[in-house]
C-alpha cells in the first residue's frame, strides 16, 4: 500500500483569474520548506496539493506543512487505483487498527471524477458494507467515532480517517501580499504580531533596538532566536539591529522624564521606517494592544505612529494580553520571550509616563534633540542578521 500527503489550501480557492499565480507561490515556499527534509514529487489539482515521498519522512514532511501558510488541512491517505475493488482493499489495509471492536464509523465519499461508475451515496454503501464485515467497528452514521473519507480524484482514489487530519495554518501564501517591517522586541506581543501579518501572505523584515551595555548580548540572542521560531513559518528573516544607547540617553538627558518613553518609540518608529524604505518595506508593524501600557492609550499611539508617514500595521490593537499570550504559546515563541533579559525599554522606563500626551508637546520636547543627526548615526552602525528557522 502507498501513502501519500494531502494538503488542502483555503482562501486561494477565491481568487478567480488570480489563482495560478497563488497556487504556484505556494507551491514554491512548500518546495522550499522541503527540500532540505526529504525528496518530494508534489503537483498541485483541485485545491490540493499531492506530496508524494519516502514513507519514513511523512512525519517531518507533514511537521513542515503545517506552518505553511495557505494551507488549511493536512492529512496522510492511502492510494488507491481507481476501481472500487482496489479501494476496498487499500481501505481494509490502511483502517485495520482504527476499526476495532467498540469503534462506531461511517464513510463518507467525494467523487470529483464523475465518470466514475459509483456515485457517492453508492461508494459509501459499498465501502461501508465491506468494511463492516471485515472488521468488529459498527456503522453508525449519525454520531460516529471515526469517519472514513473516500475521494475519487484525477489519478487516483484516496482513503483516509477524518481524524487523523491536521489543520493548517490557514492565511495566505507569503509573498503574495509585499513586504512589511515588523518592531522585534524581546517581549511577548511583537513575534505575534509578526506572525499574524505574515499569515496573510505578507514577507517581513525584522528591526531591533539593543542598548549596549544596558542590554546584554544574551538579549540579542533571545531576538535572534525568536526571529528564527517565526522564520520556522516565513523562511530566512533579515534581522537589522540597531545600536540604540546613544538616543536614549540623549532623551533621558534632555527631554522629561515623562515622555521618555513616547519619544523613544518614535525614534525606533522613525528608524524602521528608513530600513523599510531601503529593504522595499511598504508598511511597519508593531505588537501594541490599545491601553496595555502607559505608552499604548489611543493618545500614546497617535503620538508614536504620527512620527512616520507609513502605515502601521498593528495587528494585536484589539486583543486582550491572555489573547497575546494564548497566541504566543501557540506559534511557539512565548517560552523564548519569557526568558528575563532585559529589553531596552524596561531599563528607560519612567516613573510616572504620560497617558494623555499631545503631540505638540511631546514635538517640542523633542525638538531639543538633534533627531537626524541622532537617527544618521544609529543607521551607520546596523548589523544585518540573516535568521533561519530554527
Ligand atoms: P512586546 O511584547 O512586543 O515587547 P510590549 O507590550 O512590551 O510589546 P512596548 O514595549 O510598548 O510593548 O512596545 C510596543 C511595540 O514597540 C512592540 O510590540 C514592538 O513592536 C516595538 N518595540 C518595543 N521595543 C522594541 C525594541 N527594543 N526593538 C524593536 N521593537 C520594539
Ligand atoms: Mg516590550
Amino acid at each position: 500500500m502507498k501513502e501519500i500527503i494531502l494538503a488542502k489550501y483555503g482562501e486561494i480557492i477565491l481568487k478567480g483569474g488570480n489563482r495560478p499565480k497563488f497556487e504556484n507561490i505556494l507551491l514554491n515556499n512548500i518546495r522550499n520548506a522541503i527540500k532540505n527534509v526529504a525528496e518530494t514529487k508534489i503537483r498541485l489539482a483541485q485545491a490540493t496539493v499531492y506530496i508524494d515521498t519516502d514513507e519514513d519522512k511523512l512525519d517531518v514532511v507533514m511537521e513542515r506543512l503545517s506552518k505553511i501558510f495557505g494551507i488549511v488541512s493536512i492529512t496522510r491517505a492511502a492510494v488507491c487505483e481507481k476501481n472500487i475493488e482496489d479501494i476496498k482493499i487499500n481501505a481494509k489495509e490502511y483502517l485495520r487498527n482504527d476499526l476495532t471492536e467498540g469503534v462506531s464509523f461511517k464513510v463518507e465519499a467525494k467523487r470529483s471524477d464523475k465518470k466514475f461508475p459509483l456515485n457517492s451515496p453508492q461508494i459509501c454503501m459499498e465501502v461501508g458494507g465491506f468494511l463492516d464485515d471485515e472488521f468488529p467497528a459498527t456503522v453508525d452514521v449519525h454520531n460516529p467515532d471515526v469517519t472514513v473519507k473516500v475521494e475519487v480524484r484525477d489519478f487516483n482514489a484516496y482513503v483516509y480517517c477524518a481524524e487523523n487530519k491536521i489543520a493548517g495554518q490557514g492565511g495566505m501564501p507569503i509573498g503574495t501580499g509585499s513586504k512589511a517591517t515588523l518592531l522585534l522586541s524581546g517581549g511577548i506581543d511583537s513575534p505575534v504580531a509578526g506572525h499574524m501579518i505574515s499569515k496573510r501572505g505578507v514577507e517581513i523584515d525584522a528591526v531591533n533596538f539593543f542598548s549596549f551595555p544596558y542590554t546584554s548580548e544574551r538579549a540579542k540572542e533571545k531576538v535572534i532566536e525568536l526571529a528564527s521560531i517565526i522564520a520556522r513559518y516565513t523562511s530566512k528573516i533579515n534581522l537589522y539591529i540597531v545600536p540604540f544607547t546613544e538616543i536614549q540617553l540623549q532623551i533621558r538627558d534632555n527631554c522629561p522624564e515623562e515622555h521618555m518613553t513616547l519619544i523613544m518609540r518614535r525614534f525606533m518608529m522613525r528608524i524602521a521606517e528608513r530600513l523599510a524604505r531601503k529593504n522595499k518595506s511598504i508598511a511597519l508593524v508593531t505588537g501594541e494592544s490599545i491601553g496595555q501600557v502607559a505608552s499604548q492609550t489611543l493618545a500614546a499611539l497617535d503620538v508614536t505612529n504620527s512620527a512616520v508617514d507609513m502605515p502601521v500595521l498593528q495587528p494585536l490593537i484589539g486583543m486582550d494580553k491572555l489573547e497575546n499570550m494564548d497566541r504566543a504559546r501557540e506559534i511557539g515563541t512565548y517560552e523564548t520571550s519569557i526568558l528575563p533579559y532585559e529589553d531596552c525599554c524596561t531599563v528607560f522606563t519612567p516613573k510616572h509616563p504620560t497617558t494623555n500626551p499631545k503631540r505638540e508637546n511631546i514635538e517640542r520636547t523633542e525638538s531639543r534633540l538633534d533627531v537626524e543627526t541622532l537617527i544618521e548615526a544609529a543607521l551607520a552602525g546596523v548589523e544585518k542578521i540573516e535568521v533561519y528557522p530554527n
